[in-house]
């Protein structure tokens, strides 16, 4: 009886796999399991058992009939290595198509990429400093109109809508500051007005939120911070709620022609698969750290959304899983900020975020270098503002460093 029940297991179980890994795509088996499941399951070679995606590091591939069809026939319009990427962040963020492309700025050109000329836009205010100055220099000499504003408040929203708006672009937790952006609200408005909205969701990663779930319709990553994670790859990831926009963006991708090589999209693969325990320790590091930050008599401010007196808490516990590995703060003088980013030895004083190791930058002179001066105060990015991210040192080993850093 027994052995009967097992034997209908086994046949259960690979009639199960048969369906589920090789004939359905990973996206149609989403509900089925766990975030950190869905993690290993970009090393599934069905053709060989290979427990690792093979680079495929090749150009072009042969035809196999001149009058045929094949998915793969050169390698800027698609390549098997890159389909395991793309296929598993599809996965992950719960969206129909993903799109790989050389960086995280490559992966935002080219979705701006899908508007046109006349067309507005209106975005957050702190967005990445490389997403402003693309948006107000290049694509605004290609006639894409653009507004940024607080989206802390849907009314600021609300009132930078015109008749020629076409998008939204919305980062949250903000950069560098940590604002808080209410995505549902942002996005329902969104769609009520015919606009695409587009998050850039790579503070939080697709473990802490997913913006295609709460009814965004692209989100967009710096894979090059937290999914590769190691600081060895620069990559860019997008992924779409509709088969429609997919249709949209696939042509960009393969005509402007910005996309990953295979060994960088190897490491990614990689990085990917131990994005839980990764961003587990890191915000597990990242709390600790904050709390310490706000106790220390030297620190003007602190800013993360873990902080119980951070604003839009309340909305961030609502939409994402978890306080993220990224933090501000504000040393109480611009000497204090250089004599602490000049005396890391753990740490590192460096551009860039989400890796292994902890990273202190520091925004006027590194990632919002490129948004003018008068309105990087305005918002706030002061000479004294350093962004933290939380790597996977002992935290303790961190604070003595960052004391000794303060003093
Ligand atoms: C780093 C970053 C980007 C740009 O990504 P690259 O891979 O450096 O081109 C975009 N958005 C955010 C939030 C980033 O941190």
């Amino acid at each position: 009886m027994r052995k009967k029940q097992e034997k209908s297991n086994v046949y259960i179980r690979s009639l199960v796999k048969l369906l589920i890994i090789d004939f359905i795509t990973p996206v149609s088996y989403n509900n089925y399991m766990k975030f950190g499941t869905k993690l290993l399951l970009n090393g599934h070679d069905p053709q060989t058992g290979a427990l690792s995606t093979p680079i495929y590091q090749c150009s072009t591939y042969a035809w196999k009939d001149i009058n045929g069809k094949q998915e793969f026939d050169y390698s800027r319009s698609g390549n098997p290595t890159r389909k395991a990427l793309e296929d598993e962040i599809a996965l992950l963020e719960n969206g129909v198509a993903g799109f790989a492309f050389a960086s995280g700025m490559a992966a935002t050109s080219s979705v701006l990429g899908i508007l046109q000329s006349g067309d507005h836009i209106i975005t957050a205010q702190d967005i990445y400093g490389g997403s402003y100055r693309i948006m107000n220099t290049f694509y605004k000499r290609w006639g894409l109109l653009c507004t940024a504003v607080d989206t802390q408040d849907i009314a600021n929203i609300k009132a930078a809508l015109r008749p020629n708006t076409k998008a939204l672009f919305l980062e949250t937790p903000s950069n560098p500051l940590l604002k808080i952006t209410d995505l549902s609200t942002a996005v329902n408005f969104a769609r009520e007005n015919n606009l695409i909205s587009v998050v850039d969701n790579t503070f939080m990663t697709p473990y802490l939120q997913r913006p295609l779930e709460l009814g965004a319709d692209i989100v967009i990553h710096s894979a090059t911070k937290f999914l590769g994670g190691h600081s060895d790859v620069i990559l860019g990831l997008a992924v779409t709620r509709t088969d429609e926009l997919a249709k949209r963006i696939y042509p960009v991708q393969n005509g402007f022609g910005a996309v990953p090589g295979p060994q960088d999209i190897w490491l990614t693969l990689r990085g990917i698969k131990t994005l839980k325990v990764r961003m587990d320790a890191s915000q597990k590091t990242a709390g600790i750290l904050a709390r310490w930050f706000s106790e220390q008599k030297n620190i003007e401010a602190v800013y993360y959304p873990g902080l119980s007196g951070h604003e839009g808490k309340v909305i961030h516990d609502k939409q994402a899983d978890g306080a993220g590995a990224v933090l501000s703060f504000k040393t109480k003088t611009e000497e204090q900020a250089h004599h602490f980013l000049n005396n890391l030895r753990y740490a590192k004083s460096a551009v860039s975020l989400g890796a292994v190791e902890t990273i202190a930058s520091y925004p006027v002179k590194m990632s919002h270098a490129g948004m003018p001066p008068p309105e990087r105060q305005r918002l706030g990015i002061t000479p004294t503002l350093i962004r933290l991210s939380a790597g996977l040192e002992d935290p303790q080993d961190l604070i003595e460093e960052f004391e000794a850093a303060l003093r």
